[in-house]
C-alpha cells in the first residue's frame, strides 16, 4: 500500500481509538488534507479515490459521533480494497432547520432500535409494517421497518410533496431508493475559467464578483447577470426566468457552477448553469450528476438533495438478499453501495459496478422463479396419454416424407411428456421451415385419438387459416391440394370435429364453435387471440400448442392455458436463440431444437447488392413474374415509430407500381392497416392475384406462400441477421430456386461484411450467434415474451452476466431449492418483493 494512504489510515485507527473526538490530528481532521492531498497525488493514488477522502473529512468536523465511525469505517475498508465502495457510506447532509433535526434524530433513533410504531410528529406516524418472516437466524438482522414508511415521514416533506413523489410512483422510502436517474452530467472535471472553451461541459468554481437582474425588452423574460471570477479570469452567467437565483447569490461568495459553456458576442459565457454555494455539499455540481426524471413541481435540485439525504441515510440500511458466498464468487459489490454509487457516482466505474449488480440480482431473482416455477409444474399432475409404437408407425408410413431425425427426435421428447403424468412444458426450436408443423400435427393426434380436445393458437388470421387448411388435410386424411401441405395422416378426425375461429368468424359460427368445444365434440380448435379473448371453455382441453411463440406475451399464453386444468403445453419458435439465452429466457420450460432441415431444400441464392444495383434486383423479380412466380419487397423500420415506417412502405409502393413495375400487380402491407385489410392483402398475394408485395417488417411472422421466390430487402443494414433470416424463410418454401437480395442504405464495407454472412450460410442458428455478438440479443428475441420486458438493469446483450447469474442460481438452488436456510431469509423477501406484482408466469 502506498505510503500516504498507510499514513492516513494510521491517523483514522487511532481517531476510533479516540471514540471519534476529531482529535487524533490537532485542529481537526480535515486539517490533515493541506499535507495528505499533495502527498497522495504524488503518491499516484486514483484521483477518485483522493476526492473520496476530501470530501468525507472535510465533512467530518461537523458529524456526530455515529456518523464520524461510518465515514472513517467507509474510508478505511475503502482504502483496503484499494477504492472499491464500501458497503456503508455516510455523506452527512446539511440539517436544514433545528425542529427538522429534531425530527430526522427520532427517526434515526427509532429506527435503530427497531421500534415498530412510532410516532414521528402528528402528522407523520409511520406505519412500519412488520416484515411478514420473523428472522430466525442471528445473522439476519432485519431492515428498519420505516423503509416502507410513507415518504411523510421525511422531514420537510408534508401531503404536498408526497402527492407529488407519488406521480413519479414514488410512496414509501424504499421507493426513493429505486428511483434511480434517467442519466447522468459528468461535472467532475473542474477547469479554471480561463482554460475553458467552447461547448466544454465543465464545473467552474469561483467567487461572485457581481449580480444584478433586468427583464429583456419583450418584458416577459426576466435575467439573472452574474459575473464570477475565480482568479484566472471572469465568466458572465446568465439565467433566464430564475430572478430568485439573485436573491440567493451575494457577491463575494463563492459558488460552483456547472454546465455547458456558450458564447455570447464572442465572449465565453455560461446560460442557466446549475449552481450551488460551494459550502454546501456538492450535489449538483462538480461531480457526476444524477438527473432525475421529474414531473411538475419538482425541480431537479430539490429532489436530487432529497434524494440525498435519504439515500445516504437510508440505503446503508438496505438488507443486502445475496448471499454473501454468491456476492463474492460472482464479483459484486454489495447492494448499499449499488444503491448509492446509482444515484451519486464517485465515478463512471463505480457507476457501472453498481448497475452491473443490480443487473446481477434482477437474472438472479429472474433465475430462481424461474426454477422454482419449473419444479411447481413438474409436481402437478396431468393426464396421461399412452402412445403405442405401431399407432405412430403408422402415422408417420402416412407421410410423404420421412421425418428427419431431428423431428423423430421432438416426437419422441413430446410423446415421452404425454405419458410422463406432469404437464407438458416444452418449447420446440426449430428453424423456418423445419418442419415443426407436422410434429404438432403428430402430437396432437397422440391426444385427440384418446378423445381430448386441442387448440393451437397463432398470432395472425392468416396464419390460423394456413395452418387450419394443412391440419384439416392433415388430421381427416385428404390432404390439402396446396404443395404446401404437410401430407395426410391416417384419419383421425372428422372435418365438424376441427374449426378455425379468428376475429372475422362470423358470429353464428363462432357460437356453435363454442357449443361444440363446451359439449366437446369440438376435437382440436385453431385460431388466434380470438381463442383467449372470446368467452370459450372446453369441455377437455388436454393439449395447447402456441406457434410463433415470441409473438405473444406472457399472459396470453397464461390464458390458453388456463382453458384446460393443467393441459400439456408446447410452444413452438422459428427463432433461434443461443443456448445460453434460451436456457435463462425459457428457463422454466424444456427445451427441443430441431437442427436438421428436410432433405432436398435448395438454399435460398442470398446476394448483397451495392444500392446502385438495385436495377439487377427489379430485373429478377420481373422475370421470376414472368414464370408465374411472386416476390417481396421489405422496407425498413426507419424510425422508432410504425407512422414512418408506413409511410416509407406506402410512397415505395406508390413510385414503385408508376414508374418501375407499371404492368404488375402490386400490393402492400403494413402495420398501420387494419387487420382485415392486412387479411386481405396477404390473402391477394397467397391467390396470386398480386405479383408483388410490398410491405414492412409485418411479413415476418409464418406466412407461407410456396409460390414465392424472390425477396428483396431494402435497408438490409437495418436488421439483425435473424430477422433477414426470417424474411428469407418466408420464400423457398416450394420447390423452385429462391433468391434473397440485400440492399443495404448506403455502401459500406462493414456492413456488406455482416450482410455477407447470410449469403454464406442458411443456418438460423449460426446467424444467431452473430447477430449475438456484434448487435446483441434484442432483435431475435420479442420483449414481450418474457419477465426480461419488466428488467431495468439486466439486458439480454450482456450474456456473460446472464450466464453468471444463471449458474449462481441454479447452484444455489440445487443445494437448497426451497431456500429453507435462514441466511436464505432476505432473499425469500426479496424473491417475493420481485415476483409478487404478477410475474407468475414469466416464459
Ligand atoms: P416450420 O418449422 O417453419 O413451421 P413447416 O412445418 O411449415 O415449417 O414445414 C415447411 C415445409 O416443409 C412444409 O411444406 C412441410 O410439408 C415440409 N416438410 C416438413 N417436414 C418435412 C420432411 N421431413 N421432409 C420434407 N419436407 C418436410
Ligand atoms: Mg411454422
Amino acid at each position: 500500500m502506498k505510503s500516504s494512504l498507510q499514513k492516513i489510515l494510521k491517523i483514522f485507527k487511532l481517531e476510533a481509538e479516540r471514540g471519534y473526538d476529531n482529535h487524533a490530528v490537532m485542529g481537526g481532521l480535515d486539517r490533515l488534507l493541506d499535507h495528505w492531498l499533495p502527498e497522495a497525488r504524488v503518491d499516484g493514488i486514483p484521483e477518485d479515490l483522493i476526492q473520496i477522502i476530501e470530501n468525507r473529512l472535510r465533512d467530518y468536523p461537523r458529524l456526530s459521533p455515529t456518523s464520524r465511525a461510518e465515514a472513517l469505517e467507509g474510508l478505511i475498508k475503502r482504502i483496503q480494497r484499494g477504492g472499491a465502495p464500501p458497503p456503508m457510506e455516510t455523506i452527512p447532509s446539511e440539517p436544514p432547520d433545528e425542529q427538522q433535526i429534531e425530527r430526522i434524530d427520532l427517526l434515526l433513533e427509532s429506527t435503530l432500535d427497531e421500534q415498530v410504531q412510532v410516532e414521528v410528529s402528528e402528522t407523520a406516524p409511520i406505519p412500519a409494517p412488520v416484515p411478514e418472516v420473523r428472522p430466525a437466524a442471528a445473522a439476519w438482522k432485519g431492515e428498519p421497518a420505516a423503509l416502507d414508511a410513507q415518504v411523510t415521514v421525511l422531514p420537510g416533506i408534508g401531503p404536498r410533496h408526497a402527492q407529488t413523489l407519488a406521480r413519479l410512483g414514488i410512496h414509501t422510502l424504499r421507493d426513493m431508493l429505486y428511483y434511480f436517474p434517467r442519466r447522468y452530467d459528468d461535472y467532475s472535471r473542474l477547469k479554471p475559467i480561463n482554460r475553458l472553451q467552447y461547448g466544454d461541459e465543465v464545473t467552474v468554481i469561483g467567487t461572485v464578483q457581481s449580480v444584478g437582474v433586468r427583464s429583456l425588452r419583450n418584458g416577459h423574460t426576466q435575467m439573472v447577470e452574474a459575473v464570477v471570477s475565480d482568479g484566472t479570469a471572469a465568466l458572465r452567467v446568465t439565467w433566464f426566468n430564475q430572478a430568485w437565483v439573485s436573491k440567493r447569490l451575494q457577491s463575494g461568495h463563492p459558488i460552483s457552477l456547472s454546465g455547458k459553456v456558450d458564447q455570447y458576442l464572442g465572449r465565453l459565457v455560461m446560460n442557466n448553469p446549475e449552481w450551488e454555494p460551494i459550502e454546501q455539499q456538492q450535489l449538483s455540481t462538480n461531480r457526476i450528476v444524477p438527473v432525475y426524471a421529474l414531473t411538475a413541481q419538482i425541480t431537479q435540485r430539490w429532489l436530487r438533495k432529497t434524494m440525498n439525504e435519504v439515500i445516504m441515510y437510508w440505503a446503508p440500511r438496505v438488507q443486502d438478499p445475496l448471499p454473501p458466498e454468491v456476492a463474492r464468487s460472482a464479483r459484486l459489490i454489495d447492494l448499499p453501495s449499488a444503491i448509492i454509487q446509482m444515484h451519486f457516482p464517485d465515478s463512471w466505474e463505480e457507476l457501472e459496478n453498481a448497475r452491473q449488480r443490480l443487473a446481477f440480482d434482477e437474472i438472479f431473482l429472474l433465475q430462481i422463479g424461474v426454477l422454482q416455477q419449473k419444479r411447481a409444474w413438474e409436481e402437478q399432475t396431468a393426464r396421461v396419454f399412452e402412445t403405442e409404437d405401431a399407432w405412430l408407425e403408422e402415422q408417420v408410413a402416412g407421410l410423404p416424407f420421412p421425418l428427419t431425425g431431428a423431428q423423430q427426435k421432438a416426437v419422441a421428447d413430446l410423446r415421452g411428456d404425454l405419458v410422463s403424468g406432469r404437464p407438458m412444458n416444452r418449447l420446440l426450436q426449430g428453424d423456418v421451415g423445419s418442419g415443426k408443423t407436422v410434429v404438432a400435427a403428430l402430437a396432437i393426434g397422440m391426444v385427440v385419438r384418446h378423445g381430448a380436445q386441442a387448440a393451437l393458437m397463432v398470432p395472425t388470421s392468416i396464419l390460423a387459416e394456413q395452418h387450419y387448411k394443412n391440419l384439416l388435410g392433415t388430421m381427416t386424411g385428404k390432404p390439402a391440394p396446396s404443395e404446401d401441405g404437410v401430407g395426410a395422416l391416417p384419419p383421425m378426425l372428422q372435418d365438424w370435429e376441427i374449426r378455425l375461429m379468428i376475429g372475422a368468424t362470423p358470429e353464428a359460427e363462432k357460437n356453435d364453435i363454442r357449443r361444440g368445444l363446451a359439449e366437446g365434440w369440438i376435437k382440436l380448435v385453431i385460431g388466434t387471440h380470438a381463442l383467449i379473448e372470446e368467452p370459450v371453455q372446453f369441455a377437455n382441453l388436454q393439449l395447447t400448442i402456441i406457434d410463433e411463440q415470441h409473438r405473444f406475451g406472457v399472459e396470453q399464453r397464461a390464458a390458453l392455458r388456463a382453458k384446460g386444468e393443467n393441459p400439456h403445453l408446447l410452444v413452438m419458435t422459428a427463432t433461434p436463440i443461443p443456448r445460453s439465452l434460451a436456457l435463462t429466457v425459457y428457463g422454466d420450460l424444456d427445451l427441443t431444437v430441431m437442427d436438421e432441415m428436410p432433405e432436398g431444400r435448395q438454399p435460398v441464392s442470398t446476394h448483397v447488392l451495392a444500392p446502385r444495383e438495385r436495377e439487377r434486383a427489379y430485373a429478377l423479380i420481373r422475370s421470376q413474374v414472368k414464370l408465374g412466380r411472386q416476390a417481396f419487397i421489405i422496407y425498413p423500420l426507419v424510425q422508432e415509430s410504425e407512422k414512418t415506417e408506413a409511410m416509407a412502405a406506402v410512397e415505395e409502393h406508390a413510385r414503385l407500381q408508376s414508374a418501375i413495375f407499371p404492368d404488375l400487380q402490386l400490393g402492400l402491407l403494413h402495420g398501420r392497416l387494419s387487420l382485415d385489410e392486412k387479411d386481405d392483402v396477404m390473402r391477394r398475394f397467397r391467390d396470386r392475384d398480386v405479383h408483388v408485395l410490398v410491405a414492412t417488417s409485418v411479413v415476418e411472422v409464418g406466412l407461407d406462400v410456396p409460390n414465392a421466390t424472390v425477396m428483396l430487402i431494402e435497408g438490409a443494414n437495418r436488421f439483425g441477421l435473424s430477422q433477414l433470416h426470417q424474411f428469407r424463410g418466408r420464400v423457398g418454401r416450394g420447390g423452385d430456386q429462391a433468391y434473397c437480395l440485400l440492399v443495404p442504405d448506403a455502401p459500406d464495407a462493414v456492413e456488406n461484411e455482416r450482410l455477407q454472412v447470410m449469403a454464406e450460410t442458411n443456418d438460423g442458428f449460426v446467424l444467431a450467434e452473430r447477430d449475438l455478438e456484434q448487435r446483441g440479443p434484442g432483435q431475435f428475441l420479442g420483449t414481450s415474451q418474457s419477465g426480461f420486458a419488466e428488467l431495468q438493469f439486466a439486458s439480454l446483450t450482456d450474456v456473460r452476466l446472464i450466464e453468471k447469474a444463471r449458474h449462481q442460481a441454479q447452484a444455489l438452488f440445487d443445494q437448497d431449492p426451497n431456500l429453507a436456510g435462514p441466511q436464505y431469509q432476505p432473499l425469500t423477501i426479496a424473491l417475493r418483493r420481485f415476483w409478487g406484482d404478477g410475474r407468475g408466469d414469466i416464459s
